[in-house]
């Protein structure tokens, strides 16, 4: 009861976290309470197949989830994979029902820590360093709505255990001779050229990872999401509802196991490496790999992202910015006119001093 209704104790007014503060502050009366027994649970990472074994596989939470505002009595539908809102009536923090979440529930939170205010502010630096964007979007840029959204997020430890068979290249040098044409003349001449001896390979190498993060939910474009990495997952804290009020949580809707199949394709690259070092020589060949995985962990994050999306000419463009870095990522529309007249301008430049030069 107490994640839906948490009032000021000066003006009943409810409580949101504030990033600048990092505590629960009053937006009416500018009180600040402090929250719930400092970050709530431990962050701890979990089995992965014993979570999995003991996972309901039948419908794991309902398509449109029904909120209710415990300020204004207000009845929201929230949006695809929300749990956690502003009222948008009175914008005071609402919260799904337990029943309507998630099997899993987040464990940890990187809290926010940019404000709302900075950013923008970040966000508009970004937007002044871009050439060619419309004057259009440069002007609804300095009045940008962001939503404060809580991202799921998995994240994965394991060891693996790989088998491979490949081949190990040494190079080695020969004497080849040719003929050129020297003065009108044919001679011959010799060169040495480069090649190959493979000799055959096979062995295991072990590898360890350890927060491996792989998005939890498409909500917004996967190349813009990771672009904002790498997070300092150092700074998780025990996940609980003080530091969500007052932003949009978000569930996840990649499942464990495929989020743990993405994982894999992560890993991947950094298994290749280990079994190229392992073969070692000048060049080398992989030909077959059997990993197996052991001892997998997860853990199931929650990161903070300032959201803004805005339809300019039919598309929707979307910026992200990392509130704990300010680091800005977006898609962006470019301006034609803009452009073309640059062009005209370089053009008109080249033909006049060409016209100066022929003087
Ligand atoms: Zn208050
Ligand atoms: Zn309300």
């Amino acid at each position: 009861m107490s994640e839906q209704h948490k009032p000021c104790p000066n003006c009943g007014n409810e409580l949101e976290f504030s990033a600048e503060h990092q505590a629960l502050f009053c937006r009416h009366c500018e009180s600040i309470a402090e929250i719930e027994n400092n970050g709530g649970a431990a962050v701890a990472t979990t089995g992965y197949l014993e979570t999995l074994a003991g996972l309901d596989n039948g419908e794991d939470a309902p398509e449109q989830i029904i909120a209710v505002c415990k300020n204004c009595a207000a009845e929201l539908e929230l949006p695809r994979n929300v749990v956690a809102d502003r009222c948008s009536y009175c914008s005071s923090p609402i919260f799904a029902a337990e029943q309507s979440r998630r099997q899993l529930r987040p464990c940890a939170v990187i809290p926010f820590k940019i404000n709302f205010e900075a950013a923008l502010e970040h966000y508009r630096i970004w937007l002044r360093s871009r050439w060619f964007l419309p004057g259009k979007v440069k002007r609804q840029a300095r009045t940008g709505k962001f939503n404060g959204v809580y991202l799921p997020h998995w994240t994965y430890d394991c060891g693996t255990k790989t088998d491979y068979t490949g081949q190990r290249g040494e190079y080695y040098f020969v004497t080849v001779s040719y003929t050129a044409v020297e003065n009108g003349k044919s001679v011959r001449r010799t060169r040495q050229e480069r090649r190959t001896r493979w000799y055959p390979a096979a062995g295991t190498v072990e590898n360890r990872f350890r927060n491996v993060l792989v998005p939890a939910n498409h909500s917004l474009p996967e190349t813009l999401v990771k672009k904002l990495e790498p997070w300092s997952l150092g700074s998780l804290i025990g996940y609980q509802p003080d530091l969500i009020r007052g932003y949009q949580e978000q569930s996840y809707s990649v499942s464990l196991e495929s989020g743990f199949g993405e994982a894999k394709v992560i890993m991947e690259p950094q298994i290749r490496e280990t079994i190229r070092r392992a073969i070692g020589g000048d060049v080398q060949r992989i030909d077959g790999v059997a990993v197996a995985y052991h001892n997998i962990g997860f853990k199931l994050v929650l990161l903070p992202v300032w959201v803004n999306a805005f339809k300019f000419r039919n598309k929707e463009y979307i910026f992200l910015v990392n509130a704990r870095t300010g680091e800005v990522q977006g898609e962006r529309p470019w301006s034609v006119w803009k452009i073309i007249f640059f062009s005209i301008f370089i053009l008109a430049l080249v033909a006049g001093v060409i016209f100066f030069l022929n003087r």
